[in-house]
């Protein structure tokens, strides 16, 4: 498959994973977090598929379309490592949803920044909560679920959060 196959693929199957979260949350109270703001375009789309949620962006550094930067309220910068652990102040409750797109390149990287979200994330989210994430976690809260029809599996993950 050519890298632009891939990264349209990609594309769809993030689209297509935030579409089914998005439905199942209606029923969760809670902002919605998307970690790694980028471009701007999941945060965009997000915004579109939940106009009444508070969206809260955590991004270390700021490199998005100037319509896709959230307010200065919204926005929580600096590396998730260190601005995770003490985001529960800035947010109205347990979240609903969250989306996790801070992948890079470095398979490793991700593969560090995965296990240690995979425990910092769910003391943040509400039972019932959806995430979607572009590498896979393993907490015993986060229940893997598969993805919609036409994602390949371990393209894009799908948990649902049970509390304990
Ligand atoms: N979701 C974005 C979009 O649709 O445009 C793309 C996100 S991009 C793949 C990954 C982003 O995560 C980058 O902007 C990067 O700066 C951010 N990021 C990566 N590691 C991070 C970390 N440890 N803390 C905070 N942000 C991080």
């Amino acid at each position: 498959m050519s890298r632009l196959d891939s990264f349209i693929r990609r594309l769809e199957a993030q689209r297509a994973c935030l579409g089914f979260a998005a439905g199942q949350i209606r029923a969760v109270a809670g902002p919605v977090l998307e970690l790694g703001l980028g471009n701007g375009r999941t945060y965009d789309h997000l915004r579109e598929l939940l106009p009444e949620r508070e969206i809260f962006v955590f991004e270390r550094a700021v490199n998005a379309h100037p319509d896709c930067i959230p307010d200065a309220a919204h926005l929580i910068l600096g590396d998730v490592r260190a601005t995770l652990p003490q985001a529960r102040r800035r947010l109205p409750g347990p979240a609903a949803l969250a989306h996790l797109d801070v992948g890079t390149g470095d398979a490793a990287q991700n593969a560090a920044l995965a296990a240690w979200l995979s425990g910092a994330l769910p003391p943040l989210l509400a039972h019932g909560a959806w995430v979607v994430s572009d590498q896979a976690l393993a907490a015993p809260t986060l229940i893997a679920h598969p993805p919609p029809a036409g994602v390949a599996p371990e393209r894009y993950f799908l948990y649902h959060h049970r509390a304990k």
